[in-house]
């Protein structure tokens, strides 16, 4: 076996049906099991990550009824960018974190993307310069343009957080991104990455990994576009674009934080195994070896480090709901008013899993605990806090979504 291979080469044992592909979640577990991979023995490793991604706006080309230009428009309450407008069709901004005014803290950029791709019709309201309101309604199938473009997604390596110095601005203004309710001093750890299954983690020198890199965004054909804003040396990211068309409302949508609305999307990429050292990169990239920053939650400064396998070594990656073990705490379901995502319905005692990311905020919420974890250990289970502020454990809850999206259909182009 030549110690270079070639996409070309890679691509033609695709179109014949005789490539290996692997996903990252069984390349690493066979790597764990002792395999020591050889060049030939596999020819591409799909990587992806699931997360909120802040950092992801929409262009929609909305069609007009009237021929008067719009001065403000919002889609289903959301405010949205006028960019351009002529021809009957305004081309507006939607950002992913915008918050309806219609459903405040309930709404936003990422639910609207979200039922568009599920074929459910918007509300579109928009002022003419002469100060009317217009309303009209829309759907994906109407719109002519409908892209995500995204300015920073898919960071390789994301601190975690807790309110480890319990600060006082933090205890009087505790609303940040980083979760659902107010933590409690050294008893919580919100998490986002997924480790040794992010693309950029297995590939950080942008061997192949570059502008004009063919992923899927969302179940969606994208391309990456380049190295999005705030990337750094430590802190890669990507910057990306993807049809709307073709999505899979199940890899994307919105996420309610204690600060506001937000957006998660999927990314999918698939590394093809060139040569020695991109084959090394993968066998070497383990949860137990990818370090991830400890910060307090206000100050973001990072105090501790732990790893990804102290968080996702045998976590669960469903929850179920057993209403059977509901005691009926609260008359307002704390797990269902926590859950980011609007998944749960405590009367129908029911989780939507086509919502659920598996967080675990309904775990660490539920005193009755019929919300229970599929897997070896609970989400909302506990991780090491390995500090000089404190030695304990902490109840995690994460982020983002989970590493099964790494186990869906992935592409086999490049
Ligand atoms: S939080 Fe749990 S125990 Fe309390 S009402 Fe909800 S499901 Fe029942
Ligand atoms: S794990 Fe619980 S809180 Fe998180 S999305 Fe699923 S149902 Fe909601």
């Amino acid at each position: 076996m030549p110690a270079q291979r070639s996409i070309a080469e890679i691509n033609e044992r695709l179109a014949r049906g005789d490539a290996v592909v692997m996903t990252a979640m069984e390349f690493k577990q066979e790597v764990r099991n002792g395999r020591r991979f050889r060049l030939g023995d596999v020819d591409v490793v799909t990587t992806a990550t699931r997360a909120v991604m802040s950092g992801t706006s929409a262009i929609l080309g909305v069609p007009l009824d009237s021929g008067d230009p719009a001065r403000r428009i919002w889609v289903n309450g959301l405010p949205c960018l006028v960019a351009e407008q002529g021809d009957g069709q305004v081309d507006v901004v939607v950002q992913g974190t915008a918050e309806s005014r219609d459903f405040p803290n309930g709404y936003g950029g990422g639910h609207l993307l979200r039922d568009l791709v599920s074929g459910k019709t918007a509300d579109v309201e928009w002022e003419s310069a002469d100060g009317r309101t217009h309303h009209r309604t829309t759907s994906l199938k109407e719109l002519p343009f409908a892209r995500i473009y995204s300015f920073r997604n898919a960071y390789r390596n994301y601190s975690a957080f807790t309110n480890a110095r319990n600060r006082r601005s933090y205890r009087e203004h505790p609303n940040t991104i980083f979760a659902n309710r107010a933590l409690p001093w050294m008893k919580a750890l919100t998490v986002s990455g997924s480790g040794e299954l992010n693309p950029l983690e297995n590939d950080p020198e942008g061997r192949v990994i570059h502008p004009g890199t063919r992923v899927l965004v969302n179940k969606a054909e994208g391309v990456v576009i380049g190295s999005g804003t705030r990337a750094s040396r430590h802190g890669p990211n990507l910057s990306l674009a993807a049809d709307l068309r073709g999505m899979d409302p199940e890899f994307m949508g919105g996420f309610k934080t204690r600060h506001g609305m937000e957006i998660t999307n999927s990314v999918a990429i698939p590394i093809p195994v060139l040569d020695e050292s991109v084959l090394e990169r993968l066998s070497q990239v383990l949860d137990e070896n990818v370090e991830m920053d400890i910060a307090d939650l206000a100050d973001r400064v990072p105090f501790t480090r732990a790893t990804y396998a102290d968080v996702w070594d045998g976590a669960a990656l469903w929850v179920d709901f057993d209403g059977d073990r509901c005691i009926v705490c609260s008359f307002q379901c704390p797990a269902e008013y926590f859950c980011p995502m609007g998944a749960i319905s405590w009367r129908e005692k029911r989780i939507d899993q086509t919502l659920c990311v598996a967080c675990g905020a309904c775990t660490a919420n539920c005193p009755g605990a019929p919300s229970l974890g599929g897997g070896m250990r609970r989400r909302g289970g506990s991780a090491n806090l390995r500090s000089a502020i404190a030695r304990c454990r902490s109840p995690t809850v994460f982020r983002t979504g989970d590493a099964s999206s790494n186990s869906q259909p992935t592409s086999r182009k490049n």
